[in-house]
């Protein structure tokens, strides 16, 4: 290639979208956001000093300094790879897509995510965090003139503790509020040691079965701190939190006051035969970041 191909190369869309991609994987896997952090440092402060709940806290606050500070995965768990993409009409969504998976190949070889994507039936490691269904991208179309792409990786383990609940239901109530919170309160119940708390919930009320743990698995891109602009579901929100930090199960249920550090909730039109609450249980490594680009493909502002 002659010097001249080589620097079109270096400044085309295409080498600049892949250099804002990459850079976006290893700021996710690595840096977790602001807030995010701030939840966890806060958190502390209402636990004993010295207790399970604080040693955990800490542990926990530590891993997020070493991987900022050496630009490792905060995680051996890549998890699930989730784009989340806005872009103008018009925009090649297929060419994103090729070039965003292109990225996660050379971030996995570059060792910002671990290889953790395997055949579902052999079982065997595709090497690259490459494969049917992986990365997951979800399009979405507006009238602005950029392109906003966020990405979340979400855990294996906490993607364990996910819930879906079919009100009514004998245990837990009926098709009101209650019944809703009651649905969440039993989620983080089951979850109890396991998935990797303090978890943060997305909750979506109503929809089918897969668009409910969609939508659910969107509420966690809100930053942590915002409050729900329907003040009915900002008050729920805030009930299941106080009432799951009530409940003694603690960071990594090893008891205290942070078993959860927040709970996002939404919700979407169902039918009138059916009542789904959905709950995708997020862990403390909770990774989401996001940028803004320009039609050249270059980060024009970074997100969280
Ligand atoms: S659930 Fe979260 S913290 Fe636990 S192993 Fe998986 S990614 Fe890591």
């Amino acid at each position: 290639m002659s010097a001249t191909a080589q620097t079109i190369d270096r400044i085309s869309p295409e080498t600049n979208l892949f250099e804002s991609i990459l850079e976006l994987i290893r700021r996710t896997s690595t840096i977790l956001p602001d807030d995010v952090v701030r939840a966890v440092t806060g958190a502390r402060k209402n636990e004993v000093e010295g207790s399970n709940a604080d040693v955990a806290l800490n542990v926990i606050g530590c891993n997020i300094g070493l991987a900022r500070d050496s630009s490792l995965p905060l995680c051996q768990d890549t998890g699930t790879i989730l784009f989340y993409v806005h872009t103008p009409a018009g925009y090649d969504q297929l060419a994103f897509e090729e070039i965003a998976t292109e990225a996660v190949r050379t971030a996995t070889k570059k060792g910002y995510l671990r290889q953790n994507s395997v055949d579902s039936i052999t079982g065997k490691n595709t090497g690259d965090n490459t494969g049917p269904g992986s990365p997951v991208f979800h399009f979405h179309q507006w009238r602005e003139p950029h392109v906003e792409v966020k990405l979340m990786l979400k855990g294996g383990g906490c993607e364990n503790m996910n819930a879906q609940y079919s009100l009514p239901h004998p245990d837990l109530g009926g098709r009101d509020l209650k019944g809703v919170e009651n649905a969440i309160l039993d989620c983080v119940l089951q979850a109890q040691g396991q998935g990797c708390g303090p978890g943060i919930l997305g909750v979506c009320i109503g929809g089918d079965r897969g668009t409910g743990y969609g939508f659910a698995k969107e509420q966690l891109l809100r930053m942590l701190d915002d409050t729900n602009h329907d003040p009915v579901l900002a008050e729920l929100e805030a009930r299941v939190v106080e009432k799951a930090n009530q409940s003694g199960i603690g960071p990594m249920g090893f008891g205290g006051k942070t078993t959860l550090l927040a709970c996002k909730i939404g919700k979407l039109n169902r039918l009138p035969a059916s009542f789904f609450v959905s709950i995708a249980y997020m862990c403390w490594a909770y990774r989401r970041r996001g940028a803004e680009l320009n039609l050249s493909g270059e980060v024009s502002n970074w997100l969280y």
